[in-house]
């Protein structure tokens, strides 16, 4: 190795080959209660660094299968090409795992149970007066097609009740209705991608919540809103509108999702930009005509699956318990779902391969799970844990739930499902036991940048499937790099993932499978959480 080279991986580098010694070496002391092999950790890191798959991964879930909103035929080619990936990798038992229409009052789901996947195939929508232009827009999940090629004044559509909708009464054929104000969009004065500081972590190691990633001003909905009113959307399909249009949180072309689904009106999200353009040439008194056409297809075919695959475990004592790690298969659909969760998915599938590239032989059970229906409301987690681990019974005099015979060969479940930024911490999740063990695992990684236990919670749907049901679940704290700026949205597509951080995370994560998987006793679960 000449020296610039070694300058550089010493400098840029997550894994510089002094800074892992170093590590090793201070790894040592600490992990005197806790037992660290740091021999396998490092063959783990070597793996990651120098046979790296996950940008690979990465770009087949993206820009070969995404979108993948659940119940999609997408969703369902990227699922197969997951089994059949992991499968020659030679992991054993991957499959699909149906989890069909699942319906538990226990779910957040933000749209009721599942039902409909749902793509769209063709969009294009421009100004014809005054004078043509594109319109940067798409269309939000579950808006219905047109009816072919469809044009129509843009007319701002003012109102403060369903009443006061009357005035416009047969003014609105194949009107396209501007529902809110223009959105100011002010200039960037923050960074929009940042690293926790040391300072930061330390006070949430302490107990304070890390300070939120600067995200995008939501839409404020200033008016009575139409989109609430079954009554109103339907007077305004007798009407004859042409679409609903609603302008996009963002700048820059962004485009944000907001919900459309079950207005029965076909609807679009423009860009801020766009959507002022029209406002601005409408206030001066210039009509503007609009053409859209567009064509979304609706899936009502309800079979929809988890990906499962595992390595199994080899000692004949510890074999049925399990370690798992999951992340979230499905996304919405405006871009390519690439840090949320693209990511999770590409760090924990090439976690599981350096460990089967390394021909590891772990004492339990490690399994993989990539869930859909978790942007629905965690739905495929959800029915996984009822399947599996603890049944929930909602009855009128309250919840009773049965554990499944898996529940207590569990040992713990590893969420990744915060984004591409790199690992610098762990949270307990409340559960004071896991901290010395987790701070005796970050060890070797330590001086690269991991280095903070915190007993917060990192939420999340998938995380909280487990953690509800009392079993041990962790999420990791994540340097807060383009997650918040561009999930659910256009710009969440391949190139805002971070190669070097995805890299070291995946060595982070396979690390702490393979602790989990071969530590005498499974991890300690906190006191038993209520639902
Ligand atoms: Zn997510």
């Amino acid at each position: 190795m000449d020296k610039p080279i070694l300058r550089r991986r010493i400098l840029l580098h997550p894994f510089s080959w002094i800074g892992l010694l170093l590590c090793l070496s201070i790894a040592i002391p600490i992990a005197a209660q806790e037992k660290v092999d740091l021999a396998t950790i490092e063959r783990i890191e070597t793996e990651a660094e120098q046979h790296s798959q996950v940008m690979d991964i990465a770009s087949w879930l993206t820009d070969v299968f995404g979108p993948r909103l659940t119940g999609s035929p997408n969703a369902k080619a990227a699922s197969d090409w997951a089994v059949e990936t992991m499968r020659s990798w030679g992991l054993t038992n991957a499959h699909l795992e149906e989890w069909g229409p699942y319906d538990s009052g226990l779910a957040d789901a933000q749209w009721g149970p599942f039902n409909r996947g749902w793509t769209s195939e063709q969009f294009t929508f421009r100004a014809i007066t005054p004078r043509p232009f594109i319109i940067n827009a798409m269309p939000p999940v579950g808006s219905p097609s047109t009816q072919g090629r469809v044009t129509g004044p843009a007319t701002r559509f003012d109102v403060h009740s369903l009443g006061d909708m009357q005035r416009y009464a047969g003014k609105l054929k194949h009107a396209f209705l501007l529902l809110d104000p223009p959105r100011s969009t002010p200039a960037h004065f923050q960074p929009q991608a940042r690293r926790l500081t040391a300072a930061e972590l330390d006070a949430d190691a302490a107990g304070q919540p890390l300070p939120r990633a600067p995200g995008e001003a939501e839409v404020t909905e200033i008016r009575y809103n139409v989109m609430d009113d079954a009554a109103a959307l339907r007077w305004l399909a007798k009407e004859g509108v042409a679409a609903l249009l609603l302008t996009s949180s963002g700048d820059g072309g962004m485009i944000t999702m907001r919900g459309s689904a079950g207005t029965g009106l076909a609807s679009v999200n423009l860009s801020a930009e766009s959507y002022g353009r029209i406002v601005r040439i409408l206030e001066k008194h210039i009509p503007v005509t609009l053409e859209l056409e567009m064509q979304n297809t609706f899936y009502d075919d309800q079979h929809v699956f988890n990906v499962i695959a595992e390595i199994s475990g080899a000692d004949p004592k510890l074999k049925e318990e399990v370690v798992m790690l999951g992340a979230h298969l499905d996304s919405w659909t405006f871009g390519t779902g690439a840090t949320d969760d693209g990511a999770g998915v590409a760090m924990t599938m090439e976690a599981m391969r350096i460990l089967k590239a390394l021909n590891l032989q772990p004492r339990r059970t490690i399994r993989i799970a990539l869930w859909t229906g978790e942007e629905q409301g965690a739905l495929g987690s959800n029915a996984y844990v009822q399947r599996h681990l603890r049944d929930w019974v909602r009855r009128h005099d309250g919840e009773l739930s049965t554990t499944k015979a898996e529940y207590d060969s569990f040992s713990v479940y590893f969420n990744l499902d915060a984004g591409t930024g790199k690992i610098r911490g762990v949270h307990q999740a409340g559960n004071v036991a896991v901290g010395a063990i987790f701070d005796a695992w970050m060890g070797p990684f330590k001086c690269l940048g991991m280095k903070t236990v915190t007993l917060s919670d990192i939420g999340g749907g998938d995380n909280h499937a487990f953690s509800r049901v009392g079993l041990p679940s962790f999420g990791f704290i994540q340097d807060p790099i383009e997650y918040s700026r561009t999930a659910h949205t256009s710009a969440d597509v391949f190139e805002r993932l971070q190669p070097e951080d995805l890299q070291f995370n995946a060595a982070v994560v396979a690390s702490f499978a393979w602790q989990a998987a071969q530590r005498n006793e499974k991890l300690p679960r906190s006191p038993r959480l209520s639902p």
